[in-house]
């Protein structure tokens, strides 16, 4: 019989409201949300280990971190054919994609959650649960890197995005579809996603900031980031990678005193490119120093410039692991 090990972080899964129309709160255990799957996947043995019970907003890079080094500890026992993490989903996706560059055993690595709460009549974690763990114990998700399954729908985690505030299909591929389905119980496979990288890093840095830019926005939060000890800064910029006026000048000084600017898009598909010229357009900010981070999304980027600092990675490195990602 193979086994699985589910690891409880929290999220709205492991959530109930204290009372009618009150606060829904992360506090559900994990053996008690194994208790509620409607169909129990058979042949499959599952051990349960209690993380963290958050809200998935409220965890930081350190946990995050752990919970990394926690699922490899798990993949190292031999008798572990997979693991399943339960998490909120606002920012599954991230802790996926940390997931999918730190962890560094090749057993699948499944996370799930649910966008209505355990105390919801209509609950989708039960169902999500027991298709994440018929998926971890897959033979073919090994060397995939992590996923998500959510709603039937197997994703890469290196692609996919929480793209619905409330339904419970919320994460998709955008451009690039699903890897599989869950179906009747049985996990079908349809495509592989690009070679996975991994980063050794025994730290993620959390000096690094994420900026979106918007219509005429200003460059002044680049001094703040300068003068407050930030140590890298990601741009969610316009289009194929440019932003207001002003921008490119203080982003040369940044690149000057070598802190890392990376460019990523406000577009969900397509890849950053320095094509456009004058203040700030991508040609200008690629004179200035910027990274351009391919189709890698702005949450993402930052994910990987964290973990590549955490690693003491120069600038070259850098640079190379953006080429790289994408
Ligand atoms: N809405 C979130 C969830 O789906 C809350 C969280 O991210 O924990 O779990």
């Amino acid at each position: 019989m193979k086994t699985v090990t589910l690891i409880a972080t929290g999220g709205t899964i492991a959530s109930t409201a204290d009372r009618a129309g009150g606060p829904v709160n992360a506090g559900v255990a994990g053996a008690r949300l194994l208790d509620t799957l409607h169909d129990r996947p058979e042949g499959i043995g599952v051990r349960v280990e209690d993380f963290e019970a958050v809200g998935s907003y409220a965890l930081d890079l350190e946990t995050v971190h752990r919970l990394c080094a926690r699922i490899d500890a798990c993949l190292a026992d031999d008798d572990v054919a997979g693991v399943v993490v339960t998490h909120g989903t606002d920012t599954m996706e991230e802790s996926a994609y940390l997931a999918d560059l730190l962890v560094t055993s090749d057993k699948p690595v499944v996370f799930t959650g649910a966008q209505r709460h355990a105390g919801a009549p209509d609950t989708d974690g039960p169902r999500n649960i027991a298709d994440a763990i018929r998926c971890a114990a897959t033979e073919g998700l090994r060397g995939q890197g992590a996923v998500i399954l959510f709603e039937g729908d197997i994703h890469a985690a290196r692609e996919v995005t929480k793209a619905h505030t409330s339904r419970v299909d919320t994460f998709r591929s955008i451009g690039l579809g699903k890897l599989g389905e869950v179906d009747g119980g049985a996990v079908h496979l349809y495509r592989r996603p690009m070679a996975r990288r991994t980063i050794t890093a025994p730290r993620l840095d959390a000096g690094v900031e994420l900026i979106l830019l918007g219509l005429g926005s200003t460059p002044d939060y680049l001094d703040y980031c300068a003068s407050s000890g930030k140590t890298g800064i990601v741009l969610a910029a316009f289009g194929r990678g440019n932003a207001p006026k002003g921008f490119a000048d203080r982003i040369a000084r940044l690149t000057a005193s070598g802190i890392p600017v990376v460019v990523a898009s406000r577009c969900a598909e397509g890849r950053t490119m320095p094509i456009y010229g004058k203040d700030s357009g991508g040609r200008t900010l690629d004179d200035a120093g910027v990274i351009f981070a391919g189709a890698l999304s702005p949450i993402k980027a930052r994910l990987l410039l964290a973990a590549l600092l955490g690693a003491g990675a120069d600038q070259q490195t850098i640079r190379a692991a953006f080429a790289d990602a994408t």
